[in-house]
């Protein structure tokens, strides 16, 4: 327990009951976590019986690395991942209460979306079904389900859209289907619900330790509270002031409640920053000030007054992104060894900035990562491929058939797709269960019939020996066959205008077919926090990938220059950080309205902008030693440039006035228009 200050040893010590860690940025927080789960488990708790909750996939294998340092082997058995990855365990060991086979699909994004569009008739935009998508979202992180949203509806519009999650509840029930709010409210509904299952959980669960608890929403919060039970032995870590997913319905309720649901809860404070030099931290305290304070906190730094923070001016974006290259590569210069890309950090508020950055850096022909962006298992033809697994595994996954069946295509159109869901609606089937049905050649046309059945034998035979195919090669050998089968590799071809982009798509898919292949062989762990891994037969892997393909994402530690949005910065920390476009309208982000944007009706300017600060504070504190801050004088909005000015958080970071630099380029070339200027006039009168 070396490496601990004492109010750190204190929370890492109290095991017995609730305890809060309530601290700035930089204070040790997740240091809490990583060593309190080694002293649980060398005080005798088995590691299977911890739970560590993160706030993503990225956070929990860097968790589980961390307590491996700490404790060894013993680690790998702890249950670290996100409360998603828990609440798919829970809902695959448990989900048959719920009337939940455990081969149940997670619906992504986009079949939430096609699947509410359709609920709708069809006939709607992909911008309204977005918006219904996020306000069934909103009621379901609330705990309710349709009927009470149409209980609850203030209005027609909300009475609509609480009818049309009705219809959309139904069709999960038939796909044997969840989305992503489910994995919340599922398993809080198993415990509330039905008392064996609740002790089940709470007698295997010897502590619950959850970091970044700022940013749980109220399902779960409520969750974890049925996850403790009256023992209530858990530790929760977090910052008010880093809350910045309010807009995914995140509640410092949360932080409100915990002293008044647990009257013994044991509060402890850290004031040390071991993170960042006094300038930066200054800046940070400075920039938080205004906001209102839910527990007031100070934070020191011993780590000397380092550099001060800068301030950039840049006359638009490109101008901004050469500025960044050329500080990295002048801090780069200025040391011996010169430090590596992966300590450099580009920061921004929304993810379409990053576009002139990665321009730049490859012009510069420096190694850069966008984290946070598309990830591996979001793109279309890793999608496509874990269509099929899913079908495999649940044939009742009406949104994976139609994927599968149409990628490649295969002859079978609109019309008889349409004819077959139709007829599988009569006869409450799912669509892949109709195919079987002796009824269906009266209602499809002949040729149709064929590719569906073609299709349906396919999937069959593909699904049998998965089931027997084990370990590596094995399975790289079924998986190549499978791809040469359904002539996957000449639809991407088909496909794309691109022989470069489709090469591309084409790489992407062997590289997955490679790791699930390792993931047979037993090399590679699952999300899920189950960390034993013996070789495992095909079936078995694409359970967990398709599982996984919608919640996690596949992050490589290399040496690359990081470029992110600042949300998803959370929780890190580089040696030199980059804030780009702190330029007001961008951060904050613009906060009236003026372009038509529908606002929801909740907003409220005042929190808006809080909100916005925090996420300000958040970028701030990543920066362990030398921190820019640059905005631009224009901006692009839509194909007009506009004058913009700068933040008004870079004033509220009260920098000296000594910190803002102007570009020493931009100096030259006054001087020499100046020179040139004189020069002609000269010209005139003395030759
Ligand atoms: P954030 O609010 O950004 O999530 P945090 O409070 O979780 O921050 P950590 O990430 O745990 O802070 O710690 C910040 C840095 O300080 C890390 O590099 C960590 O290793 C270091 N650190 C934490 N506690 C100590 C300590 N007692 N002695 C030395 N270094 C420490
Ligand atoms: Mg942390």
């Amino acid at each position: 327990m070396s490496g601990l200050n004492l109010a750190q040893l204190q929370a890492v010590h109290y095991t017995d009951g609730p305890c809060l860690v309530l601290a700035g940025a930089g204070s040790g927080k997740t240091r809490v976590i990583t060593h309190k789960i080694a002293h649980l488990i060398e005080k005798g708790l088995a590691p299977r019986r911890i739970a560590a909750i993160t706030f993503t996939n990225k956070a929990a294998a860097e968790m589980r690395e961390r307590a491996a340092g700490l404790i060894g082997r013993a680690a790998k058995e702890v249950l670290v991942c996100t409360f998603h990855a828990l609440g798919v365990r829970m809902v695959r060991e448990d989900g048959h209460m719920l009337g939940l086979k455990p081969s149940f699909s997670i619906l992504d994004q986009d079949d939430v979306t096609s699947i509410l569009k359709d609920c709708a008739g069809g006939t709607t935009d992909l911008a309204t079904a977005r918006q219904w998508q996020w306000t069934i979202s909103n009621w379901k992180n609330q705990g309710w389900d349709a009927r009470r949203a149409l209980a609850m509806a203030g209005d027609d519009h909300e009475r609509s859209i609480a009818l049309i999650m009705q219809r959309y509840e139904e069709r999960l029930t038939a796909y044997q289907s969840v989305d992503f709010d489910d994995l919340i409210g599922m398993p809080m509904r198993l415990l509330k619900g039905h008392p064996e299952v609740r002790e089940k959980w709470q007698r295997l669960l010897g502590h619950v330790l959850v970091d970044e608890y700022q940013d749980t929403n109220a399902t779960q919060y409520e969750l974890l509270k049925f996850l403790v039970g009256e023992r209530a032995r858990f530790t929760a870590v977090g910052d008010d002031d880093q809350s910045i997913y309010g807009w995914r319905g995140a509640t410092l309720d949360n932080l409100k409640k915990l002293p008044q649901d647990f009257p013994q809860l044991k509060v402890i404070k850290l004031e040390q920053n071991y993170r960042s030099t006094s300038a930066i931290l200054r800046a940070a305290n400075n920039v938080i000030g205004p906001n209102p304070k839910l527990f007031p906190k100070t934070l020191f730094s011993e780590l000397g007054e380092g550099e001060p923070v800068r301030v950039v001016p840049c006359d638009n974006e490109e101008h901004e992104a050469e500025r960044a290259v050329a500080r990295i590569q002048s801090l780069r210069a200025a040391a011996n060894p010169p430090p590596a890309w992966k300590n450099f950090a580009i920061l921004y508020r929304a993810n379409h900035q990053a576009k002139p950055f990665e321009k730049a850096l490859r012009k510069a022909n420096i190694p850069y990562k966008v984290s946070g962006g598309t990830s591996f298992f979001d793109r279309a033809e890793i999608r496509d491929l874990c269509a099929w697994f899913r079908l495999w595994i649940n044939n009742d996954d009406d949104p994976a058939f139609l994927r599968a069946i149409t990628a490649p295509k295969r002859g079978v159109g609109h019309t008889t797709l349409g004819a077959l869901g139709e007829f599988a609606t009569q006869h409450k089937q799912s669509m892949f269960g109709a195919l079987f049905n002796a009824m269906l050649p009266a209602v499809v046309p002949k040729r149709g019939l064929e590719g569906l059945m073609e299709f349906g034998r396919q999937i069959n035979e593909l699904e049998h020996r998965a089931r027997h195919t084990h370990g590596a090669e094995d399975a790289r050998a079924f998986l190549t066959d499978w791809l040469k089968d359904i002539a996957y590799e000449q639809h991407l071809y088909d496909g794309e205008d691109s022989e470069k982009v489709a090469a591309a798509r084409w790489s992407n898919v062997l590289e997955f077919c490679d790791w699930m292949a390792q993931r047979a062989g037993g090399q590679i762990d699952d999300a899920a926090g189950t960390t034993v891994a013996p070789t495992k037969n095909l079936l078995e892997v694409a359970q967990t990938i398709a599982l996984l393909s919608t919640i996690s994402e596949r992050e490589q530690e290399q040496d690359m220059v990081v470029l992110s949005t600042l949300h998803a910065s959370k929780g890190l920390e580089w040696p030199h950080v980059m804030l780009v476009g702190v330029t007001e309208g961008m951060l904050p982000f613009k906060l009236d309205d003026d372009d038509g944007r529908q606002q929801k009706v909740s907003d409220d300017i005042a929190a808006r902008l809080q909100e916005e600060r925090r996420l300000m504070y958040v970028g701030i504190t990543r920066a362990q030693r030398s921190l820019a801050v640059s905005w631009t004088k224009k901006r692009k909005k839509g194909r007009e440039m506009v004058a913009c000015q700068p933040s008004r958080f870079i004033a509220e970071m009260k920098l000296d006035a000594a910190t803002t630099r102007e570009d020493p380029r931009e100096k030259l070339r006054q001087l020499r228009a100046e020179f040139a200027a004189k020069a002609q006039a000269g010209a005139g009168t003395n030759p």
